[in-house]
């Protein structure tokens, strides 16, 4: 194991804390715990800001979920998914797709667009792959001491969590006694294993109605089990692109002057007259207005219900050998189970004191920030009722850079805890009572009142003369100075690679 420290002369010794300057022989530091959408977008941040990272994820490839697994061990897409989102909204702001990519760009397409945006913005070298951050620990200075999978230990001035959400399968109670061929969503990658069987997909959010269209073309029969009706929606309407036919009405000012429970039934009358009788679908009437949760996209679910290989069933209550029986007193034999019943949301490197996570309900402020820690930040823990999550995140990021960089300054904490509060309220009335919607919330509407704490936060930071959280105590002399220099390379040395 080693130990990467040096000496900081300005820093006076405190005891029981190693008197050591933490930081590689740099300025300050950041670390990010994955190279997903969420710690790409902040590695740019911070590398525009001239603020130094080290960028680890415990994959081989850049990307997250967007880089195809084949061992099935880490969450990934699958062979034949397209990205569900329009490809204008799932784009780096000045750094788009390219312009031959279709509508709705396959996950190779997503992964080679990222792999580019790396190379283009030169973030490859502070990317540590085959790296996996195994425990974080903030010191009583402050600082963050990162134990990495090889043993080796690192110390950084801040942290940003972005190692996504979709980590921890969340299975049925029922799920532990069934003995039938199962898998979780999460380990669904090619549909030829499935050919003339008769299976079951419990969970209809987007992988659940995704993946039972995928296997319903090679399957004998596909069922797709769920607790409650959904809104489907297709990716064009008349011929136009649904998010050109509807995204304008799901814009902030929409919901500002058609509040809560207005919005939600103008979208659901919309829906019932546009889209779908949810009778063609085989679905029960859906127990909630069509903006209280995540709709499903899903341009042939209807056309693979009208083909007759892909049948609405009831919630499941137990299995029994190969056989299913549904609460409404029914059962079916299959030969498969498939399910795509989402995740626990979870950090196993954090210290367990710092954030308890209870049905992914997480007290950050503006989905980013803990009110009680100064150095700690989050990108992309949110579900959100929009077109794609790429330019929240984007978005998140630019504050967390800003704010590191002493250009955005957080309200006083017990400002910050208001907020949560005020919000969890808004999830409570405007969102379905569901583990998955206790991150959800209005894409656009964030994205609004986020640009504008960004505009007040830095009015914050001008008048209390730019200070940024990452000159904490004796380091300051350090850190200004490197602040000042562009940015170095983050490390000296692959940490994963000997
Ligand atoms: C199957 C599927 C399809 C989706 N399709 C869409 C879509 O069409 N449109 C859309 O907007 N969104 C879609 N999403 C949502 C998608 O998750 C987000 O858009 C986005 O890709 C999430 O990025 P992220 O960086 O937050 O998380 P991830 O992509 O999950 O990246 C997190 C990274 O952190 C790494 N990591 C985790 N723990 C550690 C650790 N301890 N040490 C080091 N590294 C670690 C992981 O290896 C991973 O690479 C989809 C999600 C799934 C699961």
């Amino acid at each position: 194991m080693t130990e990467h420290t040096r000496v900081n002369p300005s820093r006076p010794a405190e005891p029981g804390v190693a008197s050591l300057r933490p930081l590689q022989g740099r300025g300050p530091m950041v670390c990010i715990i994955g190279a997903g959408v969420g710690g790409l977008s902040m590695a740019r941040a911070l590398k525009r800001k001239g603020i130094a990272f080290d960028c680890f994820d415990r994959r081989d490839r850049i990307g997250g979920i967007w880089a195809f697994d084949h061992s099935g061990q880490h969450t990934s897409v699958w062979h034949s998914m397209n990205m569900n989102t329009p490809k204008g909204l799932y784009q780096f702001s000045d750094f788009p797709m390219p312009r031959h990519y279709p509508d709705f760009p396959s996950h190779r397409q997503v992964h080679a667009y990222l792999d580019s945006f790396v190379e283009h913005f030169e973030l490859r070298d502070s990317i540590h792959l085959d790296c996996p951050v195994q425990r974080t620990e903030r010191l009583p200075d402050g600082v963050w001491r990162v134990t990495l999978g090889s043993g080796e230990v690192r110390h950084y001035d801040a942290l940003v969590v972005a190692n996504g959400h979709h980590n921890t399968p969340n299975f049925p109670d029922y799920a532990a006694d069934t003995r039938i061929d199962a898998i979780h969503s999460q380990q669904y990658r090619y549909r030829h294993g499935y050919q003339d069987k008769q299976v079951m997909v419990v969970g209809v959010g987007n992988s659940g109605a995704q993946i039972a269209v995928d296997v319903s073309h090679d399957a004998r029969m596909t069922y797709l089990s769920l607790r409650r009706g959904v809104y489907v929606l297709p990716h064009y309407l008349f011929g136009i692109r649904i998010d050109k036919v509807m995204g304008c009405l799901n814009d902030w000012w929409v919901k500002k002057i058609l509040p809560y429970p207005l919005s939600g039934l103008m979208f659901t009358g919309l829906y019932k007259a546009l889209i779908a009788k949810r009778k063609q679908l085989g679905m029960p009437k859906p127990d909630h207005l069509m903006m209280s949760s995540l709709p499903t996209l899903s341009e042939n679910f209807a056309n693979r219900v009208g083909d007759g290989k892909l049948k609405v069933v009831p919630q499941v209550q137990r299995i029994d050998g190969n056989t299913v029986h549904f609460v409404d007193g029914s059962q079916l034999d299959v030969d498969a189970v498939i399910y795509a019943t989402g995740y626990h949301t979870d950090f196993p490197f954090l210290p367990a004191e710092l954030l308890k996570v209870e049905e992914n309900r997480i007290p950050l402020f503006q989905r980013i920030f803990l009110p009680e820690v100064p150095n700690l930040a989050f990108i992309g823990l949110f579900q959100a009722v929009t077109w794609g999550f790429l330019d929240m995140m984007e978005r998140q990021a630019e504050l967390t850079a800003d704010y590191f960089a002493g250009q955005y300054l957080r309200p006083e904490p017990d400002s910050e805890r208001q907020h949560i509060a005020a919000e969890r309220k808004v999830i409570e009335r405007e969102f379905l009572a569901t583990p998955r919607n206790n991150y959800e919330m209005h894409g656009p509407t964030y994205l609004h009142y986020l640009a504008k704490e960004l505009r007040q936060g830095r009015d914050r930071a001008t008048a209390t003369g730019n200070v940024s959280p990452l000159l904490v105590q004796a380091y300051a002399y350090d850190a200004l100075s490197a602040l000042a220099q562009p940015q170095a390379s983050a490390v000296e040395s692959d940490p994963c690679q000997g």
